[in-house]
C-alpha cells in the first residue's frame, strides 16, 4: 500500500533510521520515528498512521506490548512487532495483542516489507469486515423488527434489541435461554412454531407464517415470522435468520375489516333489494342472497357467471346486456324499470341503478342495486284500471254527476249527464261554483252542505235546480265526502223527478177532480132520485085515483094498460129508492162502532124472513167477529149479499154459508152459496151500476145491489171480489179491516 503512514517505535535510534529509510525506498510515509511509547502515543493522539512498527524492547516505562495493547483498543491501528526476542514468553505477551505481524531482528527487508503489506491488506479486509459487521449491527440493533439468528446447531446466535419491545424479554434473557423462543409462544401456536423451527432447520427457502406470543406482561401480540437460510460467501450454511414483526395492530385492524365486512354482508344479505357485482363481462364477482334466491340458486353458484345463464328468456338477457354496456361506456349511473321472467314464468318488474366502479387500474365493475316494483306495478295498474272504470262509470252514468271541492266548492269534474241537465259546457263549468252558474240558489247549497257536514252523506234530499236557459227542475240528490288526490271533495248525483213529480201533480189534481165530481154526481143522484119521488107518487096516486073511479068504464085493454102503468110505477120507485140509497153510501161522514157481525147476521136474516121461508133457504155461518164499522152499511152489505145468494138459485134448495178468516190485519168474510154461478168473464162486471147478467123476467132486479156492496167496503178500506163456476154456486168475498 504504497503512501501508508508508517510510524516507526524503536530505542535503538540506528535501527530505526535504517528502518525508515528503506520504508521510504518502498513507498511508505514515515511521519516520524520515536524511542518511547509514550511519545509514540502521544504522537498518535495527534496523527493517526496506518501501522505501526513497535519494538518490544522499550527505553520508556511501558513496552511495546503494552503500547500495542492501548493502540489496538484505543485508537484501533493495526502493529507489527519489531523484536530482537524470540522467548516464549514475550511472544506469549504479544499475542494476546493480537498483532498483525510479528518480524525477528536482525529481520530480512524483504519480510518486514511483506509483513508490513500483510498486516495492512489483513488490517484493511478485517476493517473493512468490522465495518460491515457494525452496519449490520446498527441496522439489526435499530430494527424496528425483532431480528434474530440461529446457528446451524440451533444456538441463538444473534438477537435485536427490538425484542424488547415486542416480548418484553432482553437480548441477554434470549440468549441465555435459547428456548424462551418457543416459550413465549401462545399455547395454540406453539406446535406450528416448534414444527416450524424442526422442519425449517436446513430447508433453503424462505419460509413465513404468523403466530401468537404472551409477552412478559402477559399480553397477547401476533407476529408475523419470516425466515430464511443464511449462507457464508463460500456457500456455506450458517443457520437461519429470522424477522418477527408485530403485526397485532394490523390483526385487529384485518379482525375489525372482517368483522365490518361480514357485517357490511349481513346487511347486503338482509335487505330485499337485488344487489351484485360484475366485471366488464358481465361476469359476477358479487351477489347478495336476494338476487340468488330470486334466481333459486346460491350466491356462490352464481359467482362468475353470467346473467344468460339464469335468465331464460333470451331477449331479457339482451336488454340487461345492453344495460352493463351503456354503463361501461359511457361511465355514469343508469336508472332504469326493467321486466324479468322469473324461472318460475313470473313476470317480475324491478326498478334498477347499474353504477360504474372505476378502480384506479381502470378496471370498470357495475354495481347493481335492484329493487322489486312488481307488487308497487300491479297497484299502480290496478288503480289505473279502476280509475278507468271509475272514469267510465262516472262519464257515462245517466245519472247527472258532479265533483267538486269541499273547502271552496269549485267544480272540478262532471259528467255528460250533468252537462246535458245544466245546459252548461265543462269550460264553463270547472273552476266555477253551482251557485255562481245561478244552478243552485245559495240557500240550497248551504242546506246541502250543513246535512252533510252534519252527517258525512247526504241522501234522496229534493231540491230544485236552475238550468242555464232558466228551466226549473225538481231532483232527489245524493252527496258522498270523498278523498280525491289528498282533497276532500263533494260527489253529487242528481235524480231528475221534474216529469215524475208533474205526474203526481196532475194525478192529484185529476183525483181531487175526480172526487169533486163523484160528489157532484152522488149529490145529483140523491137529488135526482128525491125530486122523481114527488112526479112518481103523483103517477101513482091518479093512477090509483083512474082505477077505483073508472073501474067499470074501463074496457080490458085499458085495465091492462093501467097495470102496466102501475108496474113501471113501481119498478121506477124502487129503482129511485135504490139509486137514493146508493148515493147516500158516499154522502155521509163514515161513522165507524164496534159491530158484531154476528148480531148483523140475525137482524139480516130477520129481515129476509119471507124470502128465506119462500126458497126454503138453508142459512148457516161459523163464528163471526166483531169489528170496527158502520154497522147500518154492514147490515146493508150482508142483506145484498145473502139476498143474492137466495135469488139466483136453482132448482135444489138453496144452501147459504157465511164465514169469516183473520188475514193479516183484515177479516177475509165470504158468503158462499149453490145457486146458477157467474161466468168468469162476467165477474168484474157485476159490481158495476146497472151491470146485469139476466132478464127481469127471469131475475127482478135493478143492478144496483152489487154497486152499493162495492162502495159500502171501499169506504171502509176493503175489497170485493166473488169467485164462481158457472152451475156450482158462487162465493162472493170482502175484506173489512180487523177491530
Ligand atoms: P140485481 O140483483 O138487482 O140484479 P145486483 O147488483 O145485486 O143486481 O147483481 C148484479 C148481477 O149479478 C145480477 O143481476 C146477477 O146476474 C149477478 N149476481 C149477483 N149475485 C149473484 C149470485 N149470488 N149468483 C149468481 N149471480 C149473481
Amino acid at each position: 500500500m504504497i503512501n501508508a503512514k508508517i510510524l516507526v517505535v524503536d530505542d535503538e535510534i540506528i535501527v530505526a533510521q535504517n528502518i525508515e529509510s528503506w520504508l521510504k525506498r518502498f513507498g511508505y510515509h514515515v511521519p516520524a520515528i520515536f524511542s518511547s511509547a509514550e511519545q509514540a502515543i502521544q504522537h498518535i493522539k495527534q496523527e493517526k498512521p496506518d501501522l505501526v512498527l513497535m519494538d518490544i524492547h522499550l527505553a520508556g516505562e511501558m513496552d511495546g506490548v503494552e503500547a500495542a495493547q492501548q493502540i489496538r483498543t484505543r485508537f484501533d491501528i493495526p502493529v507489527v512487532f519489531l523484536s530482537a526476542y524470540a522467548d516464549t514468553e514475550t511472544i506469549q505477551r504479544a499475542l494476546l495483542t493480537e498483532p498483525y505481524g510479528y518480524v525477528l531482528k536482525p529481520f530480512n527487508i524483504r519480510q518486514l516489507r511483506s509483513t508490513i503489506e500483510m498486516a495492512l491488506f489483513r488490517y484493511e479486509r478485517e476493517k473493512k469486515v468490522r465495518d460491515r459487521e457494525k452496519r449490520f449491527r446498527t441496522v439489526a440493533a435499530g430494527s424496528y423488527d425483532w431480528e434474530y439468528w440461529l446457528g446451524p446447531d440451533g444456538s441463538l446466535l444473534y438477537i435485536s434489541p427490538s425484542c424488547v419491545r415486542i416480548t418484553g424479554y432482553s437480548p441477554e434473557e434470549f440468549i441465555a435461554n435459547p428456548t424462551l423462543l418457543v416459550t413465549i409462544v401462545h399455547p395454540e401456536d406453539k406446535e406450528a412454531v416448534s414444527e416450524h423451527l424442526h422442519e425449517t432447520h436446513e430447508e433453503p427457502f424462505a419460509f413465513s407464517m404468523d403466530f401468537r406470543i404472551i409477552t412478559r406482561s402477559g399480553e397477547e401480540k401476533w407476529i408475523s415470522h419470516r425466515s430464511q437460510a443464511v449462507y457464508g460467501s463460500s456457500g456455506e450454511w450458517l443457520g437461519r435468520r429470522g424477522s418477527n414483526r408485530d403485526i397485532t395492530e394490523s390483526k385487529r385492524a384485518e379482525k375489525g375489516i372482517i368483522q365490518q365486512g361480514k357485517f357490511f354482508r349481513t346487511i347486503i344479505d338482509t335487505i330485499p333489494n337485488l344487489v351484485c357485482v360484475r366485471d366488464v363481462n358481465g361476469r359476477y364477482i358479487m351477489v347478495n342472497r336476494a338476487t340468488a334466491d330470486f334466481f333459486g340458486v346460491t350466491p356462490e353458484e352464481m359467482l362468475g357467471r353470467q346473467i344468460s345463464d339464469f335468465i331464460f328468456n333470451p331477449q331479457d338477457a339482451e336488454q340487461f346486456q345492453v344495460g352493463d354496456q351503456q354503463v361501461i361506456a359511457g361511465k355514469k349511473v343508469i336508472t332504469s324499470e326493467v321486466c324479468y321472467t322469473s324461472p318460475d314464468g313470473r313476470k317480475c318488474w324491478f326498478a334498477t341503478n347499474k353504477v360504474p366502479l372505476v378502480q384506479p387500474d381502470n378496471t370498470t365493475y357495475i354495481f347493481e342495486v335492484a329493487t322489486d316494483i312488481t307488487e308497487i306495478k300491479q297497484t299502480i295498474d290496478e288503480l289505473a284500471r279502476s280509475e278507468e272504470r271509475f272514469s267510465k262509470a262516472f262519464h257515462t252514468s245517466p245519472l247527472p254527476t258532479i265533483v267538486s271541492r269541499l273547502s271552496d266548492d269549485t267544480i272540478l269534474d262532471m259528467n255528460q249527464g250533468c252537462l246535458d241537465l245544466t245546459g252548461y259546457s265543462r269550460q264553463e263549468m270547472i273552476g266555477h261554483t253551482l251557485v255562481e252558474l245561478g244552478v243552485l240558489p245559495p240557500k240550497n247549497q248551504e242546506r246541502l252542505w250543513r246535512m252533510l257536514k252534519k252527517r258525512g252523506s247526504v241522501s234522496d234530499a229534493e231540491i230544485t235546480i236552475q238550468t242555464r236557459y232558466g228551466e226549473k227542475r225538481d231532483g232527489l240528490v245524493w252527496l258522498e265526502l270523498v278523498e280525491i288526490g289528498g282533497e276532500t271533495c263533494v260527489l253529487g248525483k242528481f235524480y231528475d223527478i221534474t216529469s215524475r213529480k208533474r205526474t203526481e201533480e196532475i194525478l192529484a189534481h185529476t183525483v181531487a177532480e175526480l172526487g169533486r165530481s163523484n160528489k157532484e154526481l152522488e149529490h145529483f143522484a140523491y137529488v135526482a132520485s128525491h125530486d122523481l119521488q114527488e112526479p112518481l107518487r103523483k103517477i101513482t096516486s091518479f093512477i090509483d085515483l083512474l082505477e077505483r073511479q073508472y073501474k067499470d068504464q074501463l074496457d080490458e085493454k085499458a085495465e091492462e094498460y093501467i097495470e102496466r102503468v102501475v108496474d113501471g110505477a113501481a119498478r121506477m120507485q124502487q129503482l129511485i129508492a135504490d139509486l137514493l140509497e146508493y148515493s147516500r153510501v158516499g154522502q155521509d161522514e163514515l161513522s165507524l162502532n164496534s159491530t158484531d157481525l154476528e148480531a148483523a147476521l140475525s137482524r139480516v136474516l130477520s129481515n129476509l124472513g119471507t124470502e128465506i121461508e119462500e126458497n126454503r133457504a138453508v142459512i148457516t155461518h161459523d163464528p163471526l167477529p166483531t169489528i170496527q164499522a158502520n154497522e147500518s152499511l154492514v147490515d146493508r152489505l150482508l142483506q145484498n149479499l145473502i139476498a143474492n145468494a137466495i135469488k139466483f138459485r136453482r132448482e135444489q134448495t138453496p144452501h147459504v154459508h157465511i164465514s169469516a178468516e183473520q188475514k193479516g190485519g183484515e177479516w177475509h168474510c165470504s158468503i158462499q152459496d149453490n145457486g146458477i154461478g157467474i161466468d168468469p168473464e162476467n165477474t168484474g162486471k157485476i159490481f158495476m151500476l146497472f151491470q146485469r147478467l139476466h132478464s127481469r123476467e127471469e131475475y127482478p132486479g135493478t143492478g144496483i145491489g152489487l154497486a152499493i156492496c162495492k162502495k159500502i167496503v171501499e169506504r171502509h178500506g176493503g175489497r170485493i171480489w166473488v169467485e164462481s163456476k158457472p152451475g156450482q154456486g158462487s162465493t162472493f168475498f170482502f175484506t173489512l179491516p180487523s177491530a
